[in-house]
């Protein structure tokens, strides 16, 4: 039995009508940029997006019909207007609110993590992800099996893709047995994954991670890097996923390169618990290389939204590289204007086409450079007066807090061991003053 991957082709192309709720408390530009974000998502999952609509609700989501009953009747005759026939939902919907949606307004519903999940059901190329995923969509699915009854009709997600027909038959029990056995399998996977980490850690193989929004072009840039010069396949390597391989700097150094399962915003926990075993290989790296794609709206907030993933899921302080990709795509004048918007970012950027294999050398230079440095860590206070001092090497440093204190500039994180050497007597003569 295979899921997530029906072979069927989908008959005609699926027009999506985005939904959001927002309540007197909330903040309408936040739920505004999440709709932008699952137009976004819908469109990589393959549907055509006609219309995102904002709901103003006092009390916020309603708990019968997300968006209220009286709503949802304005929501039918503007679906029917633009010829819409599919309702995707900014919120995850509960199994309630989903029939009723569906019984209502005669369409498909999804929710936003119909779409994530319908998103990594197609970017799952691996052993691992297939797994994965089917995991996280049985686990989406239990709750909501008694309800859908006609999805098998329809079809779980955007085109053929997610949930399949042979699901739903499924009772629930069966559905439990199979996701204890994926994640026996993904546990495996994992550990298989840690014995091979640490082998080539007491080695002394650096390992970079490739992480980002899905989409990004993470994967292509991955097969870019590895394509040239593939190295002979060494056991160190040869790991049930081809997730990770291994690439030889221009110095000659061996390296290892993780390609990492997408962020999204709004992912919920058990979904992200699927993923744990890749999310472990981002915590172990030694940098870490966040991929966007340069012709995507709100680029800044977007390297924000991987940030604060990347803390959440705890990396620590390590040296890290921004890497722009799909610049065959735009325009020296749209590439300007897009990274003025983060200046004051102090990672090395790094400019790239996967697909034309533009910009591959300066990032190999990047990293390189990034590897070689042996970073220390340091908690510093500098003086004022040594302020241009400080943004001189500032680049340098992998900065965890920054805080502009009274006495100085009090700044906490990684460094050069020399630039950290030389930050230091700066400080020292600010808490042991001359004389
Ligand atoms: P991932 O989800 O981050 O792994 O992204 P993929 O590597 O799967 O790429 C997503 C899409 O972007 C694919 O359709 C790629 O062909 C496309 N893509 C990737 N890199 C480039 C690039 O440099 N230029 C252009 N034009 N397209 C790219
Ligand atoms: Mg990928």
């Amino acid at each position: 039995m295979r899921f997530g991957h029906n072979e069927l082709a989908p008959t005609d192309k699926e027009v999506a009508y985005l939904v959001g709720v927002v309540s007197e408390r909330e903040d309408i530009f936040q739920v505004r940029e999440e709709l932008d974000e699952l137009a976004e998502l819908t469109r990589t999952a393959g549907a055509e997006v006609s219309e995102c609509l904002v709901v103003h609700r006092k009390g916020g989501i309603d708990p019968d019909f997300y968006v209220g009953r009286g709503k949802c009747q304005e929501i039918i005759q503007a679906m029917e207007h633009l010829g819409c026939n599919l309702l995707v939902t900014n919120d995850e919907l509960t199994p309630r609110q989903h029939k009723n949606l569906e019984n209502t307004l005669e369409v498909k519903v999804l929710d936003r993590t119909d779409v994530i999940l319908d998103i990594f059901a197609k970017h799952a190329v691996t052993t691992e992800g297939r797994l994965q995923v089917e995991a996280a969509q049985l686990h989406h699915l239990l709750p909501r099996l008694r309800n859908r009854r006609d999805l098998s009709r329809l079809g779980g997600g955007i085109g053929t893709r997610g949930p399949g027909e042979q699901k739903l038959e499924m009772d629930r029990r069966v559905i439990r047995k199979r996701i204890q056995m994926l994640e026996r399998r993904i546990d495996e996977i994992g550990r298989r994954r840690a014995v091979l980490r640490e082998r080539r850690k007491s080695q002394s193989i650096p390992n970079v991670a490739l992480v980002g929004y899905t989409n990004a072009g993470k994967s292509s840039l991955l097969n870019a890097l590895t394509e040239v010069g593939v190295l002979v396949e060494d056991k160190l390597f040869a790991t049930l996923d081809p997730t990770t391989r291994a690439y030889k700097l221009p110095s000659g150094k061996v390296i290892s390169i993780t390609d990492t399962v997408g962020f999204i915003r709004k992912v919920p926990a058990d979904i992200v618990a699927a993923f744990r075993a890749t999310i472990e290989d981002i915590v172990e790296s030694d940098v870490i290389c966040q991929v966007c794609d340069i012709t995507s709206p709100s680029l800044e907030q977007k390297v924000n939204a991987v940030d604060e993933i990347l803390a959440d899921i705890g990396i620590g302080p390590k040296p890290q590289i921004l890497i722009f990709n799909k610049v065959d795509l735009v325009g020296p004048q749209i590439i300007m204007s897009k990274l003025q918007h983060l200046k004051n970012d102090v990672r090395p950027k790094i400019l790239v086409s996967a697909l034309k294999h533009i910009g591959l050398d300066k990032l190999a230079a990047a990293i390189q450079e990034m590897i070689s440095i042996n970073l220390a860590p340091f908690e510093l206070t500098i003086p004022y007066i040594y302020e241009k001092e400080y943004f001189v090497v500032r680049h340098l440093l992998v900065i965890e807090k920054e805080v502009f204190e009274d006495a100085g500039i009090f700044v906490k994180g990684l460094g050069p061991e020399g630039v950290v050497g030389r930050l230091s007597t700066i400080a020292h003569q600010l808490s042991y003053p001359r004389g």
